[in-house]
């Protein structure tokens, strides 16, 4: 007799198979196995032996050997339910899911050690400011290069250079270390009332043990960060799991040193810049359930986790946490399910809720905990429009004699001053005076974006870039190309001419792109060594300036552009956000908005001050559109390098959509980008009531049908913009 095993291999062509388990090796649902397929050897789970009926079963005889145990903690019965559920929900591969799960087990073989790095006690022969500054901050600490670094405040370089130096030295250490825990009593803050009231609901809950899904709803500068601590220090004292989710991995370095100072060591910290022996090491600890605390981007949160307590999405409201590629899954949602499968409290917290979460708090769902009012008393800032029909900037500029005049006011004061436009680059767009030529993307419908300070144009969708070119290709005339249009390397420009003295920082990605940039311009704008910072969305979340009191945005209207779904909710929470860094100290703060639509719903809410007029109105024409939350969408997307296969897939897919009740199909149409990546896109568009299930319509729609191995189709269900 011989027992089977169902295996779901880690290759996303293919649904679960069958293996006979050999003799003498223990197997049941979760576990790692090594199995073949053809010639090659795939790593793969075990799932119940009745999962997925529809597998067609092959004779014991013809039955292939599973070869191989991987030695880990087997993926849990609650992880699995979660995985089936996102892979029936966005209509993905079920191994496409899995794969996230078993993040740093494709590659087995390899390192069981990680190097890390810790002081000698020697000094380096040549001392410069940064080594020193890099050698008092680490101390005795213990550490991957990246993470001194951080601690530091300094380049990577700096410390590899202390390593060469022998200030340094390399550190074997086995990828079964365990990790410090933090300790819950190590730095409790003093909790304003209000602030222990939520605290206290969050702790209740942790220890309630039971599904309870909150939305943190508190204005910038309330302390939502301080509060889910407490309810983090609950999940810790229960020895239980904590994942906290960040939309992005610049926002991970101020959270480490924040989470260090209040608990004593900093959590593990889960992001794309691991390396493969790092990436396995915390995937053990997070496994085996000694990992405390995790940090991470959305790709957190399918890590097999035995024993979570408590889950919280931090921004929550943050187009990031929707996965655009692969499988199209929304992490926020996904983290709710996943409370809801394995029982415990989900904590969403945002000053900017999206109106799907609002809406999930009006229906009862989510229970809603409000922070109205900032920490230690600071006022909210005040905000005026800027009318840029009736009050342009000089011709050629941007800022707008009202906001030229407010910076003068708060340099004159030695206050800061933060310049906000949501675009990378000099200018968005490039063109020849002489015979009207565009640089166009070559892999993509898109404008090449110059960017001055690294003197290239590149495509922000596919990443081509060239060298800024001296001449037209088209009509070879010389001095004849003009920027279109500011970004914030152009915006930075222009207050060099209007404020020769004032020291300016520039924050995009293409600035801060390592731990260390953000650091050095974090100290320097807290040592008052900047008086004006010009950036795009990245400076809109996480800082505390004090310091900082004049907000102004260059352009509102740029969000509205396109008009898609969540144009002015997304218009909405920058605008806040961005205010949100004005006056977050002492002295008050004030925002200028430059629009050309002082009238327009968003803008007139956002001077008012009046997020629930402003909510109110948005769910009211979304409930006319029957729009999401009230209806649904979900988009069907065909890409190819052939243009006429995408073209004909998309009609021949539309031409044999179901006749279904309360559900209506769009298009095809040229998706908004026609070409991406060399890849054309046409998009079908559905639109379907809450009452259907449109899932099942699409699976057995697509089910039918079929196309060439080049063409791709992607299902993306609640698309979030389109
Ligand atoms: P939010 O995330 O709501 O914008 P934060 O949690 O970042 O707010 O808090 C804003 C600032 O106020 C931070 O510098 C934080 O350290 C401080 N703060 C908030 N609550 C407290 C508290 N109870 N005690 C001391 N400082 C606090
Ligand atoms: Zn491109």
């Amino acid at each position: 007799m011989s027992s089977r095993a169902r295996v779901i291999l880690l290759n996303a062509a293919l649904g679960p198979l069958d293996y006979r388990v050999p003799h003498g090796m223990a197997v049941q649902p979760g576990s790692i196995v090594v199995a073949p397929l053809g010639p090659r050897q795939i790593v793969g789970v075990v799932w119940e032996e009745d999962a997925f009926p529809d597998v067609e079963t092959v004779g014991d005889n013809r039955l292939r050997n599973i070869v191989g145990l991987v030695d880990a903690p087997p993926v849990p019965e609650t992880v699995r339910r979660l995985i089936e559920w996102t892979a029936d929900y966005y209509l993905a591969p079920i191994a496409a899911v899995l794969r996230m799960t078993l993040a740093s087990m494709s590659a087995l073989e390899g390192a069981r050690t990680v190097i890390e790095y810790r002081a000698t006690g020697d000094l380096p022969d040549r001392m410069t400011d940064q080594r020193e500054q890099a050698m008092e901050r680490v101390g005795e600490r213990q550490g991957l290069i990246r993470e001194l670094a951080l601690i530091g405040g300094v380049s990577d370089a700096v410390i590899r250079g202390l390593v060469k130096a022998g200030a340094f030295e390399a550190v074997e250490v086995s990828i079964d270390t365990p990790y410090p825990v933090p300790d819950p009593d190590h730095a409790p803050p003093v909790l304003s009332n209000k602030q222990a009231a939520a605290a206290a609901q969050f702790v209740r809950a942790v220890q309630a043990r039971d599904f309870a899904p909150f939305l943190l709803d508190g204005v910038t500068g309330s302390g939502k960060t301080e509060v889910y601590f407490e309810a983090i220090a609950a999940a810790i004292r229960q020895r239980r799991q904590t994942l906290v989710l960040l939309p992005e991995i610049a926002l991970t370095e101020p959270f480490l040193e924040r989470f260090e100072k209040r608990f004593g060591t900093a959590p593990i910290s889960w992001h794309s810049g691991l390396r493969q022996s790092e990436r396995r090491r915390a995937w053990r600890a997070i496994a085996s359930g000694e990992a405390s605390v995790v940090v991470g981007a959305r790709s957190a949160l399918f890590l097999p986790y035995p024993n979570l307590g408590l889950i919280v999405v931090d921004e929550a409201h943050e187009a990031s946490f929707k996965q655009e590629d692969g499988v199209h899954y929304h992490a926020r949602d996904v983290a709710v399910m996943r409370g809801l499968i394995e029982k415990f409290p989900v904590i969403l917290a945002s000053a900017t809720p999206a109106i799907e979460t609002r809406h999930q708090v009006e229906l009862g769902r989510y229970q809603e905990i409000k922070l109205p009012s900032r920490f230690g008393g600071a006022e909210m800032p005040g905000i005026e429009s800027v009318n840029l029909l009736t009050d342009p900037p000089e011709r050629g500029r941007w800022i707008a004699p009202p906001l030229v005049k407010a910076i003068d006011e708060t340099m004159e004061k030695g206050e800061q001053s933060l310049l906000f436009l949501n675009r990378r680059g000099y200018a968005p767009l490039t063109l020849c005076r002489h015979c009207g030529y565009r640089f166009q993307c070559p892999n993509c419908t898109a404008w090449m974006v110059e960017h001055r300070l690294t003197k290239r144009l590149a495509c922000h969708h596919c990443g081509h870039v060239i060298p800024s070119p001296r001449f037209c290709p088209d009509c070879k005339e010389e001095d004849s190309l003009v920027a279109c249009g500011p970004g914030v390397e152009r915006i930075a420009d222009e207050v060099k001419a209007l404020w020769p003295q004032a020291r300016i920082a520039i924050v995009t990605s293409d600035t801060l792109w390592s731990p260390a940039k953000v650091a050095e311009f974090v100290k320097s704008v807290e040592a008052g060594a900047i008086d004006i910072i010009v950036g795009t969305q990245l400076v809109t979340k996480g800082y505390h300036f004090p310091n900082l009191t004049l907000v102004g945005v260059i352009d509102a209207d740029l969000g509205l552009e396109g008009g898609d779904l969540r144009a002015s909710e997304r218009t909405f929470q920058q605008i806040v956000q961005v205010a949100g860094r004005a006056g977050r100290g002492q002295k008050p703060g004030r925002v200028f908005i430059q629009t050309r639509m002082p009238e327009a719903e968003v803008i007139q809410a956002l001077m008012a001050g009046d997020s629930e007029r402003f909510y109110k109105v948005e769910t009211e024409n979304r409930r006319r559109a029957n729009a999401p939350p009230f209806g649904r969408f979900a988009a069907i997307i065909v890409s190819s390098e052939d243009a006429d296969e995408a073209a004909q897939v998309a009609r021949m897919i539309s031409k044999s959509a179901p006749q279904i009740d309360g559900m209506r199909v769009y298009g095809p149409a040229p998706a908004p980008l026609s070409v991406l990546r060399g890849r054309h896109r046409h998009r079908l568009l559905i639109h379907a009531t809450r009452a259907m299930d449109v899932q099942a319509a699409i699976r057995e729609w697509l089910g039918k049908l079929s196309w060439k191995s080049g063409t791709r189709v992607a299902v993306d269900v609640d698309p979030y913009s389109f």
